[in-house]
C-alpha cells in the first residue's frame, strides 16, 4: 500500500516544484536575515531553566509572554491585543480541590467495606458533596458501545464504574457521567497528578457530576465482589466544594499590516504555542521540562519570521498576524480562545501556518535534515506553497503516511480549521527522543538545519501573502469535509 502512495506523492512534489522555480533575489535577501544566532538567542532564553517549563499558568509562562512582546516591540510590529497591547487576555478560573475533611465510605451488604480519607485518589467537584447511605449501582464499560443501564435507574445514585482493559478510562468516564447523571461517580484508575484544573470564566457548559478516581487496589477488590447494576451496597461521602480563583491567561499577538490596498484586509496567522508542561512533581535530578523543541522552536520560528518580514522595505501584500498561544498542552486552550475571540475577522483570515518541533532532526523514525513536513499537507493548497518554497530553497517537503492525518488534531491548527480557515501545522520531526521529557534542552537543537527550514518557511509565507489566489481546502480530499462545511458557512455571505 505504502509503495504506490509514495509514487503519487513524488508526482505531486514534482508538479509543485516545477511550478515554483528558484528563489528570487528578494527572497534570497529575506532568507539571509534569518540566522542561526538569532534562533539560538530566542531558544536559549525561552527554554532556560529560569522559565521552569512554562506551564499554564505559571511565572515562567508570564516571563515568556513578556519576552515575546518585547521582541515584537523591537521589530516595530503593531500591537494586536487588548487596549493597544500585544496581549489578548483570556479570563479563566483556576480550580483546586481542598481535601480537608474528605471522607468516602462504601459498605456492602455482606459486611465488606472500603473507606478513604483522601489518600490515593483525586476528586473533581463543582460544589460540596454530602451523601448519606446512598444506593450504589455498579456499571462496567468494556467498549465505546457497551450498553449502559437506563438513566432513570441511575440518576442521583452513586455509580461505581469499572472500566475494562483497553478501554480509554477518560472516554468511559465522560460517557458514564453525561449519560447517567449520577450523584457521584467513583472509579478505579491511575491519574496524572493534576494539582489544578482550568475553566474559561463565564463558560455556560453545565459542570459534570462529581467524580472520584482512586488507585487504591482495595477499592477495586470490593468492586469485583459487587454484582453488575443495582447493588445492595450503600455509599456515604463528605467532600468540600472546589476553590476557584480567577486568572488572566494571555495570547501574545502582533500585526504587520499588508501593503496592498486590495489585499491588506486579508490576514495570515503565523502561530506557535509558548507554553509547555512545567516541572515534574516527582523524580530525581532534572525535573524541569524545558520544552526547547516543543515548542520554544515554534515560537522562535514565529519570532524569526516576524523580524525578517517586518524589516522588509516592501511589506507583503496581505496582513500578517504573529501569535503565540497559552495552554496548548492543556487542550489547545489559547487557540480555542482565539478562534472564539478573533482580533481579525475570521472570514478575512485566509490561512494559518502553525509551527511545532522545528528544531530537532533526530526523529524517532530517522534523520530529517533539510526537510519539512506537517499535518494536513494535502488538505489545503498551503501544502503546495510549502513544497514549492521548499524546492526553491533546497528543502524537501513531504507528507507522512500516517502522522499527517493522525496529528492534525493534536495542535493549535485544529481550532482554526474547525472555524473553516485553511490551517496546518508545519514541523521537522514528529516524535523525537526527548519529547515531553526534562531532557528537551535547547543545546540539542540542530541550529544550522533550523536556520535552513525557517528560511524556506519565510519564502513560503511571502509567496502565500503575495499570491493572486487565496489558500483553499482541497475539496476532493476525504478528510476535509467538516472544515469545508465550516469554510462555506464562514463565507456564506461573501
Ligand atoms: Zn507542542
Amino acid at each position: 500500500m505504502i509503495a504506490h502512495r509514495l509514487a503519487g506523492l513524488f508526482l505531486f512534489l514534482q508538479a509543485a516544484a516545477a511550478a515554483s522555480g528558484p528563489a528570487s533575489p528578494a527572497e534570497r535577501e529575506l532568507m539571509e536575515t534569518i540566522t542561526a544566532n538569532t534562533l539560538r538567542g530566542h531558544l536559549s532564553f525561552l527554554a532556560s531553566d529560569l522559565l521552569e517549563g512554562r506551564d499554564t499558568p505559571s511565572r515562567g509562562l508570564d516571563l515568556a509572554a513578556e519576552y515575546i512582546a518585547s521582541q515584537f516591540r523591537r521589530f516595530g510590529l503593531e500591537p494586536a491585543g487588548d487596549q493597544g497591547t500585544y496581549f489578548q487576555n483570556a479570563p479563566y478560573v483556576r480550580i483546586t480541590q481542598p481535601m480537608d475533611g474528605f471522607r468516602l465510605r462504601i459498605e456492602a451488604a455482606d459486611g465488606k467495606s472500603w473507606e478513604s480519607t483522601g489518600a490515593k485518589l483525586i476528586a473533581l467537584t463543582s460544589s460540596p458533596v454530602n451523601l448519606n447511605s446512598l444506593e450504589v449501582v455498579k456499571v462496567t464499560i468494556s467498549s465505546p458501545t457497551s450498553p449502559l443501564p437506563p438513566a432513570g435507574q441511575v440518576r442521583g445514585k452513586a455509580v461505581l464504574l469499572y472500566v475494562a482493559q483497553g478501554m480509554s478510562p477518560v472516554a468511559a468516564r465522560n460517557r458514564a457521567l453525561t449519560a447517567l447523571e449520577p450523584a457521584l461517580l467513583v472509579t478505579y484508575g491511575v491519574f496524572p497528578p493534576a494539582p489544578f484544573r482550568l475553566r474559561p470564566a463565564g463558560s455556560s457548559t453545565p459542570p459534570p457530576p462529581p467524580t472520584v478516581i482512586t488507585s487504591d487496589a482495595d477499592f477495586s477488590k470490593l468492586l469485583d465482589t459487587l454484582p453488575e447494576g443495582v447493588t445492595t451496597a450503600r455509599l456515604s461521602a463528605q467532600i468540600s466544594g472546589p476553590r476557584e480563583e480567577p486568572l488572566q491567561l494571555r495570547n501574545v499577538i502582533a500585526r504587520l499590516p499588508g501593503s496592498d490596498p486590495a489585499l491588506r484586509h486579508q490576514a495570515i496567522l503565523l502561530t506557535a504555542h509558548y507554553d509547555h508542561v512545567g516541572v515534574s512533581p516527582r523524580g530525581d535530578g532534572d525535573r524541569i521540562h524545558n520544552g526547547a523543541n516543543d515548542d520554544a522552536s515554534g515560537v522562535t520560528s514565529v519570532l524569526a519570521l516576524a523580524e525578517a518580514l517586518a524589516a522588509r522595505k516592501l511589506r507583503p501584500k496581505r496582513t500578517l498576524l504573529f501569535m503565540t498561544y497559552f495552554g496548548e498542552e492543556k487542550g489547545l486552550l489559547g487557540s480555542r480562545y482565539y478562534a472564539a475571540h478573533p482580533v481579525h475577522p475570521l472570514r478575512d483570515t485566509v490561512a494559518n501556518l502553525n509551527f511545532e518541533h522545528m528544531g530537532r532532526t533526530d526523529d524517532n523514525e530517522g534523520p530529517r535534515r533539510h526537510q519539512l513536513t506537517g499535518t494536513g499537507l494535502a488538505y489545503t493548497t498551503l501544502g503546495e506553497a510549502l513544497i514549492a518554497a521548499g524546492s526553491a530553497t533546497g528543502v524537501t517537503t513531504w507528507t507522512h503516511p500516517r502522522n499527517s492525518d493522525d496529528f492534525f488534531g493534536r495542535s493549535d491548527n485544529q481550532a482554526l480549521a474547525d472555524a473553516g480557515i485553511p490551517a496546518i501545522t508545519v514541523c521537522v520531526a514528529w516524535i523525537f527522543p526527548d519529547y515531553h521529557r526534562p531532557s528537551d534542552h535547547w543545546d540539542k537543537i540542530d541550529l544550522p538545519n533550523m536556520e535552513h527550514v525557517v528560511r524556506a518557511a519565510a519564502v513560503a509565507v511571502t509567496r502565500i501573502a503575495n499570491s493572486d489566489t487565496t489558500p483553499r481546502w482541497v475539496e476532493s480530499h476525504p478528510k476535509v469535509q467538516p472544515y469545508l462545511e465550516a469554510f462555506k458557512k464562514l463565507h456564506a455571505t461573501d
